[in-house]
């Protein structure tokens, strides 16, 4: 068996390793310093407080949002059930019709068919081949009893990054709220809330090198003021929008998580960018038969989704136990059906089957690139010389022509 450590991993859109920096901000919280951020009657209690207090502000400024905007949560499932679920009950005499894109995360779509199974109307914007959707196909979306836009900022699977500043001003513009998950591009896009008149946020410790189990929400408190309908309850705390003891240890990593992102900057994003690109070139010179998902510019830094026609992603997978990538999404690439994301791209079951998801992280180094490449090359050689249909492709059959015994 190989050890963990001998493994690469490039899978940075499903989870990120805690940063040293940041597990060590976090572990006075854990023992000496354990109290109840809500605890008012002794100190270990304040001094829990004023570390929340702090992330908050941390966290706020870096959206261009106002401290008392943000709550604190359990991960952006979390946060993208109570923007949803929270402002469909409370607007629900205004209307009870939402808007969101087939490429959303399962986090923003399964909250969506609850409400539909409950008698809300959604809408469900089609994107194209590149995994955008159309500007105009939204503004002729919205009607009278429109209440809330959820649309995300950079796709977790292919990496498309959607115009949050356009979307949010046709919302405006509209008088209907507008929530984006922006849990792959915090810390690692520029986000203003006031920008890009986004109302509702969503955001994830965990993929940004920090904990596990947080992530915040930003719920806009002026020009309109936004009101939830918890689905927490009990004591009230998070000003009662989301009851339960806060995870003061995560929150303090969640912060300074977003803090040493800032930090690494523009440098670190193309330093990241650059390893993609070498990765990317190196596969579509060496390899025929390959195709980009998701939009060739318009993308995170740090993915890259190709599909490698004639080859099974899972074979290929298996083929190369010291990579770690996806095939579709984490969240669900334990069933088989093919990516509804591809599918939703117009992308056919063989090569959505076929898709690799590549994630370059912080740790990612140009040597791992140069293995990752060979070695996928190799492997996609292999499968392809023991696969028929790539045979009769290379003697020029048609194989879409091809009469199969049988059918
Ligand atoms: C990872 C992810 C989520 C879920 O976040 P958790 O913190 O793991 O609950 C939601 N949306 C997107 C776009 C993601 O990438």
């Amino acid at each position: 068996m190989n050890t963990p450590s001998s493994h690469i991993y490039l899978d940075s859109q499903a989870t990120t390793s805690v940063d040293p920096q940041v597990l060590e901000t976090m572990l006075p919280w854990f023992h000496e310093k354990f109290g109840n951020a809500a605890s008012r009657s002794h100190s270990f209690g304040w001094e829990a407080d004023k570390a929340v207090e702090s992330a908050r502000a941390t966290l706020a400024a870096g959206i261009g949002a106002k401290s008392r905007e943000i709550l604190f949560t359990s991960g952006a499932t979390e946060s993208d059930n109570l923007a949803i679920l929270g402002v469909a009950k409370m607007y629900a005499s205004k209307g009870k019709h939402l808007i969101t894109c087939v490429t959303e995360h399962k986090a923003v779509l399964d909250p969506m068919q609850a409400l539909e199974n409950d008698g809300w109307k959604i809408t469900c914007l089609e994107v194209d081949e590149n995994g955008c959707l159309s500007l105009d196909d939204l503004k002729n979306a919205i009607q009278e009893n429109t209440v809330l836009v959820s649309i995300m900022h950079g796709n977790n699977e292919v990496g498309t990054v959607h115009p949050i500043a356009e979307i949010g001003a046709i919302c405006r513009e509209a008088g209907v709220l507008f929530h984006c998950d922006a849990t792959q591009t915090f810390g690692k896009m520029p986000l203003d809330v006031e920008a890009m008149n986004i109302d509702l946020l969503s955001a994830s410790a965990h993929k940004i090198y920090g904990p596990k189990g947080v992530g915040l929400l930003y719920v806009r408190r002026r020009n309109p003021r936004v009101r939830l309908t918890p689905i927490m309850h009990g004591g009230g705390h998070e000003r009662g929008f989301r009851s339960g003891t806060l995870n003061v240890p995560g929150i303090v990593g969640l912060a300074k998580a977003f803090e040493v992102s800032q930090e690494g900057g523009a440098a670190e994003q193309s330093r990241i960018q650059e390893l993609r690109n070498l990765l990317e070139t190196k596969l579509f010179d060496a390899l025929e038969s390959v195709y980009l998902n998701g939009h060739p510019e318009n993308r995170l830094d740090c993915c890259l989704n190709i599909s490698f026609g004639f080859v099974e992603g899972e074979s290929l997978i298996m083929g190369m136990p010291d990579i770690a990538v996806s095939s579709g999404s984490a969240c669900t690439s334990a069933s088989l059906e093919p990516s509804y994301v591809l599918r939703a791209m117009g992308v056919g079951d063989d090569l959505a089957h076929s898709s690799l998801r590549f994630g370059i992280g912080r740790w990612t180094t140009k040597e791992e690139i140069e293995t990752v490449a060979e070695t996928v090359i190799h492997a996609v050689n292999r499968l392809r010389d023991m696969s028929p249909l790539w045979e009769m492709d290379q003697e020029g059959i048609d194989l879409s022509t091809v009469q199969w015994a049988g059918h």
